[in-house]
């Protein structure tokens, strides 16, 4: 069998390592807020090339803290993707504001035409997701957020070490937001996430509500919440951290070998382009008899998966917040046809070899 994902795996790869990591955090008796977060965050900074970090329970708080920050309240407009991970609309919706789907280009990421066409008085941000660990269109994004004056908040939680124009994504928009869930490429034991900004306000605003609200010991502003990354999770992202750019090439490779191998005829997947660095967080291909292929693929000891099965638009608590209908006819024609393969780093030549050769012959 072929996993998807493999984190049993990668635990029995490092157990001994992360053994000793976890012993070390928790000898300190120090697990909230103390050095191996502070640690993180300076890692982070370091390896994204931002002025700030902070560290946070997950990617979705880090888009709530992100959206909030800049502004967004009550009735406004977001401008963002259907087809993502839930979250990215959700976060919207709590804020009592509303999601505002642009259509998506072949690659899947926001057209930014279709920003355009979206725009209004009430657009108070706009939020690509780079999704699969391609990068949006930025230049023509940024372009859009000077001429009217909106802040980018970039879902960048699928995309950590991802680069357009060689510049590292989250520093594009005002606040960039990342997910260090177990699946994403660089994963905690449990649920985690951070923020990136180069903007010293937001900064400070951001470790200021992540904690309570609190100033100082005995002294609130304003109420905030608890959205702080666990010390004992700040260790585990520190030791991997380490990794990442071996696991970044490694699925490089693995893009390689499924560009060398399957029929371009049989299915369709985006190029990588000259000015991006993709860090594969997972590879899409599209194709027409997605379904049965699925099927066929699992038959023959391949396991994949769907990003995602129903666009937002089309769930039942986007309805209930009577938007009106929206027409996103590239996004409903992916979502019929996108299938993910493996692409992790535990994946030998010859398991990709397979994928492939099993495809072509279908
Ligand atoms: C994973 C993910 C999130 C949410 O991150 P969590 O850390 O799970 O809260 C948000 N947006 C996208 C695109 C994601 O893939």
């Amino acid at each position: 069998m072929i996993n998807y994902i493999n984190l049993k795996k990668q635990y029995i790869k490092e157990r001994k390592n992360l053994l000793s990591v976890i012993d070390k955090t928790l000898s300190t008796g120090m697990y909230i807020l103390d050095k191996e977060v502070d640690l993180f965050e300076k890692n982070i900074q370091k390896y994204n090339k931002s002025k700030y970090c902070v560290a946070l329970n997950s990617g979705t708080d880090a888009l709530t803290l992100a959206l909030y920050l800049v502004g967004v309240r009550k009735n406004d407009e977001v401008i963002t993707t259907s087809n993502s991970f839930v979250a990215s609309t959700a976060v919207i919706a709590h804020l009592g504001a509303k999601p505002i789907f642009s259509d998506v280009l072949p690659d899947q990421n926001i057209d930014p035409q279709d920003i355009k066409k979206k725009i209004t008085k009430r657009t108070k941000a706009i939020m690509p997701v780079h999704l699969t660990g391609r990068p949006c269109e930025m230049d023509e994004i940024i372009y859009l957020s000077k001429k009217f004056g909106i802040p980018i908040i970039e879902d960048a939680a699928q995309a950590i070490g991802t680069k357009y124009k060689k510049k590292n994504v989250g520093n594009f928009g005002e606040i960039g937001c990342f997910s260090a869930h177990p699946l994403k490429n660089l994963n905690a034991l449990g649920d985690s996430g951070y923020l990136v900004c180069n903007d010293r306000k937001y900064y400070e605003k951001a470790k200021e509500l992540r904690n309570h609200g609190l100033i100082s010991r005995s002294n609130v502003k304003n109420f905030g919440h608890v959205s702080r990354m666990d010390a004992i999770q700040a260790s585990i992202l520190n030791f991997r951290l380490k990794k990442l750019n071996k696991i970044i090439l490694r699925r490089r490779d693995n893009f390689k070998i499924y560009n060398n191998f399957l029929d371009k005829e049989k299915v369709f997947f985006p190029q990588e382009k000259k000015y991006q660095f993709n860090t594969y967080h997972t590879f899409v291909i599209q194709t027409k008899n997605r379904n049965k292929l699925k099927k066929y693929l699992m038959k023959k000891g391949i396991e994949t998966s769907i990003h995602y099965p129903r666009p937002i638009h089309m769930q039942t608590a986007y309805k209930k917040l009577k938007i009106k209908p929206v027409n996103l006819v590239n996004t409903i024609q992916q979502s019929k046809k996108i299938l993910t393969l493996p692409i992790n780093q535990y994946l030998s030549q010859s398991d990709i070899r397979y994928i492939c050769s099993t495809i072509n012959n279908y």
